[in-house]
């Protein structure tokens, strides 16, 4: 197959008029002309890409897929080819939807952290009494142990008092997240740490995790903070889309997630109730008892700052949407919304568009997607228009191919509205 007269944005830039062959699955050739002007053969089928923008295909660095296969399906449909897990169990199930996810075309692909670490009684285990909690220090390795043993590709540690869903509970320290964070390290393993408030953000750094995911809502992130984020290396994950829909409604701003519901480019693709659930639906959220100080312009203003000092932010949407959870963030759709309210915060929509390509990619180890290049895998979105002008040009699908496997988004269509 081969895509030609295309705009290629290849995870970092944009290039082209060009053309982008795969086969077997994965790309073979990428030209900076059209195959007429480079003077290369075209023997395979040819699909003329112009005004089409081809990229690589997106990559969701925060989900929760719940064991519903239907979410990794809804993902795919959106252009979402892989999702990364922050929370999923038992582990017998989260390894059998990941080998499934790994072989199916008709599903995104996935990585899970599987179990999450957190304190005995803390947030989430006080609801959920059969998940593995760590006491200390002492229990750190052995957590971990059984973590990496489950099959988890990365460990998600809790880092929350409770005090956004209104309680009061107890949470990791520093020398429980410290130790947890080096047990990882010496096991080769990757630490995203949720952090609830300013308090448990600064607990993440000083604990030495690898990556924060979340924003404080009371406040933004200080300059010091965010140098010494930049200084030490770390990422953020920062989930714009659920903390929009997290933060209180004000009359000056809208919430973007909303509007998806009545986006005719996402509409068509969605589920009843995945567009009542986007229009009207307020579970899964991170912020339940939401007070006035607790702005989403905060978290807005802490990406602008993040970014501008270097530290690699990637586009996670924290959607808990499942069909029987009406959660406003939903997967794949969902990710359109970030990638829109990662140019709001000030990244430029090629900027947006690595946040959801190469740089997920190249954080968690994934080294054989996330770019389009000569031996990556054809995990691939056409678009109509130029994304890289206007970001919610993404919405425009005209094709998705997973594993080089064209995804019949027409019959997903058709399906979902029998
Ligand atoms: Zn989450």
């Amino acid at each position: 197959m081969i895509i030609d007269k295309v705009r290629i944005f290849d995870g970092t830039a944009m290039l082209g008029p060009g053309a982008v062959e795969f086969a077997d699955g994965v790309i073979t050739r990428v030209l900076t002309e059209p195959v007429a002007a480079s003077g290369a053969s075209a023997s395979a089928d040819v699909i003329d890409g112009t005004g089409l923008t081809l990229l690589p295909g997106l990559i969701d660095a925060h989900t929760h897929v719940f064991g519903a296969e239907s979410n990794l399906e809804l993902a795919l449909a959106f252009g979402v080819t892989t999702e990364l897990d922050m929370f999923m169990g038992p582990p017998e199930l989260t390894q059998a939807l990941c080998a499934a996810a790994g072989e199916r075309a008709d599903l995104a692909d996935m990585r899970s952290s599987g179990l999450v670490a957190s304190a005995p009684g803390g947030h989430p285990g006080h609801a959920m009494p059969l998940l593995p909690t760590v006491a200390g220090p002492d229990e750190a390795d052995a957590f971990v142990a059984a973590r990496q043993a489950e099959g988890a590709h990365f460990i998600k540690i809790i880092v929350d008092d409770g005090a956004n869903h209104g309680m009061s509970l107890p949470a990791l320290d520093g020398a429980t997240v410290t130790a947890l964070a080096g047990a990882a390290r010496r096991r080769g393993l990757l630490t995203v740490a949720h952090v609830s408030a300013g308090w448990s953000a600064r607990l993440a750094l000083d604990s030495g995790v690898d990556m924060l995911t979340h924003l404080p809502l009371e406040a933004a992130l200080d300059d010091a903070f965010v140098s010494r984020t930049a200084d030490e290396k770390r990422v953020a994950i920062p989930t714009l889309a659920m903390l929009e829909a997290s933060a209180p409604e004000t009359s000056s701003r809208p919430r973007t997630g909303r509007s998806l519901a009545a986006d005719p480019r996402i509409v068509g693709y969605l589920p009843d109730h995945a567009r009542t659930a986007i229009a009207e639906g307020h579970e899964g959220l991170c912020v339940e008892k939401a007070s006035p100080q607790h702005r989403f312009t905060h978290a807005l203003a802490s990406v602008a700052r993040l970014h501008r000092a270097g530290v690699p932010v990637l586009a996670g949407t924290d959607t808990n949407y499942r069909p029987d959870r009406a959660c406003p963030v939903v997967h794949g759709a969902g990710l359109h919304t970030e990638l829109a309210l990662l140019v709001e915060a000030g990244l430029t929509p090629a900027e947006a568009l690595t946040a959801a390509t190469s740089a997920p990619a190249a954080h968690f180890g994934l080294s054989d997607r996330g770019v389009i290049a000569p031996g990556r895998r054809a995990d691939l979105v056409l678009v109509e228009g130029d994304p890289t002008k206007d970001i919610t040009s993404t919405r425009s699908i005209e094709a998705i191919w997973r594993g080089g496997v064209r995804f019949d988004r027409a019959a997903y269509r058709e399906r979902i509205a029998s």
